[in-house]
């Protein structure tokens, strides 16, 4: 595999960005390599500037459900291209995508579009406090929600693998309004509640895990938490950033049956461009400007190329016939062969999945259930299994602590690739 030019490209970068890279952990740091710089991608593969073809299981870290360079949702892009690209004015697409994610996503009456998932958790806390005129929230250690100061406070894969659990910039004053909770113990988050009457706003949780890799919630813990909300007063947010549109057309709210007050959206939810959204009722939307005292605004949200991506996305996961069962089917299909593999091999390993996201954690341990047991797992050993499958012509992220997700594009031959890559790095970790 000759990766001279992304060697080149790399070096010139960084240079002039900070680490060569716009967002920290596509900088391979914690797999002791160089990223490559890619130059293009279709379907369920991406090529690298030297011409190198890998069969992508990251998908732009979760966005492209159903593939890279869709012609769904290139076309709408064209198409709203040739009208313009910003008009800082609403526009009709706004309304087709608010009525859009209103009829998907069960707990959404009402919804504002922002651009990024960062910017949807930032205003989501802010509404939560605005509303219930309290200032705490409580998060879960390994879960996290974009790069806002209230969050980076053990804020799972990035800071973990880069060792900036808490990072410098973040106020004092910031972080003792953040109170942090185990995932999947209750108990903790009782604690919390009991401690601070009357102080707790809101507690925001990924409904499944994505971000310390994949973690299920476990039975009845989003129930708990939605009965803690609502005995207290709290305001219960879900972070569905990964999960919306990625787990059943409803997120994991529908795919869990548990509801919360506001959901927060991106990812997916942008068909590949940058787009965050936040939703509710009626009654908790209605506080946001410029009908409420709530203030949040942005100069390009809802812009329409955006809107007419997301809004091809939305529509082609709504009219694909059987989209997540056969996602569901691919998925299972890896999971097999990878616990067969394991089986075969001896290595000790957790496979985690819930639809088409999944993590394999290198550990000792038996299974992985909250943050602490997912740190027992062996990053320097990842970093091998990450470089093994590189070569095998397998793109995975470049993290211990991350998702690999299935896309509808990936076919029957790109998985069973996936199969015999994991197959042949097994044997020699
Ligand atoms: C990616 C992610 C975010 C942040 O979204 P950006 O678009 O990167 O700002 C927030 N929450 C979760 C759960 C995420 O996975």
């Amino acid at each position: 595999m000759n990766v001279e030019k992304s060697k080149i490209e790399f070096q010139r970068a960084q240079k002039s960005i900070p680490g060569g890279v716009n967002s920290p952990v596509r900088a391979f740091k914690s797999v002791n390599c160089d990223p490559l710089v890619i130059e293009k991608a279709k379907g369920s593969t991406i090529e690298d500037i030297d011409g190198n073809q890998y069969t992508d299981f990251v998908s732009s870290w979760g966005p492209l459900i159903i593939g890279h360079a869709h012609p769904d949702i290139l076309a709408a892009i064209y198409e709203a291209a040739s009208k313009g690209t910003s008009f800082g004015a609403p526009t009709h697409y706004e309304t087709l995508m608010a009525e859009k994610i209103i009829s998907m996503v069960p707990s959404i009456e009402k919804v504002r579009m922002v651009n990024s998932g960062t910017e949807a958790t930032m205003s989501a806390i802010r509404l939560a406090r605005g509303y219930t005129n309290r200032e705490l929230i409580v998060k879960f250690a390994g879960n996290y929600h974009g790069h806002g100061d209230s969050f980076l406070i053990k804020a799972g894969s990035g800071a973990i693998t880069l060792g900036l659990p808490d990072s410098p910039g973040v106020t004092k004053g910031v972080a003792v309004d953040t109170l942090i909770a185990d995932y999947n113990n209750l108990e903790s988050v009782e604690k919390l509640f009991a401690e601070r009457k009357n102080q707790i706003s809101a507690i925001i949780v990924e409904p499944v895990a994505g971000n310390m890799g994949v973690v299920l919630p476990k039975e009845g813990f989003l129930q708990g938490l939605r009965d803690i909300c609502t005995r207290e007063g709290a305001l219960l947010i879900f972070d569905e950033v990964i999960t919306g549109f990625r787990l059943a057309p409803g997120g994991a709210q529908e795919f869990h049956g548990v509801y919360p007050d506001i959901t927060t959206l991106g990812k997916i939810i942008g068909g590949g461009l940058p787009v965050g959204a936040y939703g509710g009722s009626k009654e908790i939307m209605d506080q946001l400007a410029p009908i409420g005292p709530v203030y949040q605004a942005g100069t390009l949200s809802g812009n329409h190329l955006a809107m007419a991506a997301g809004l091809a996305m939305l529509d082609n996961l709504t009219k694909t016939e059987g989209l997540y069962a056969e996602l569901e089917r691919k998925s299972a299909f890896v999971e097999n062969g990878i616990k067969n593999n394991l089986k075969k091999t001896g290595v000790s390993a957790v496979l985690n999945r819930v639809g088409s996201m999944m993590t394999l954690f290198f550990t000792e341990n038996k299974k992985v259930t909250s943050f602490n047991e997912a740190m027992t797992s062996d990053s320097n050993r990842y970093a091998k299994y990450f470089k093994l499958s590189l070569e095998s012509g397998i793109y995975l992220a470049p993290s211990q602590y991350e998702c690999l997700f299935i896309s509808y594009a990936h076919t029957d031959e790109d998985l069973q690739k996936l199969i015999n890559a994991n197959l042949n790095a097994l044997k020699q970790l």
